[in-house]
């Protein structure tokens, strides 16, 4: 049985926006101040003390600060698999953190895909 859980913005900006994944993965939805809603992969609660200090030192971000350098675009990523829409789900499995990490989001490990070969 999955169980959905909110957070309001202050609390996922107070725990940094650095702390999202579990290895279970649970997709969350953390409801914000102005209706928005940011989706979260994982409870951040659930996570384990390495799993919040290893994202923590990397200073993971659930949002890229620059759009053309998120998850999605790096080398450690690696996307679920596109739904019938073609859509690619918001989390998928990053190698860094051995967990779930927004295609959307960001960390000081960042590294291109490209390795300018070919
Ligand atoms: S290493 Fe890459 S995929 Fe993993 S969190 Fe950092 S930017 Fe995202």
């Amino acid at each position: 049985m999955s169980k959905n859980t909110t957070f309001s913005r202050r609390s996922v900006v107070k725990l940094g926006i650095q702390v999202p994944f579990t290895v279970a993965a649970v997709s969350v939805l953390a409801a914000c101040d102005g209706g928005e809603e940011i989706a979260l992969c994982a409870d951040p609660n659930s996570l384990s003390f390495g799993e919040n200090s290893i994202r923590q030192a990397n200073k993971y971000t659930e949002s890229s600060p620059e759009p053309e350098n998120d998850c999605l675009n790096c080398a450690f990523f690696t996307p679920e698999p596109a739904g019938p829409d073609g859509e690619v789900p918001n989390c998928g499995h990053c190698s860094i953190f051995e967990g779930y990490a927004s295609k959307n989001g960001y960390c000081d490990s960042w590294s291109t895909k490209d390795t300018g070969q070919g």
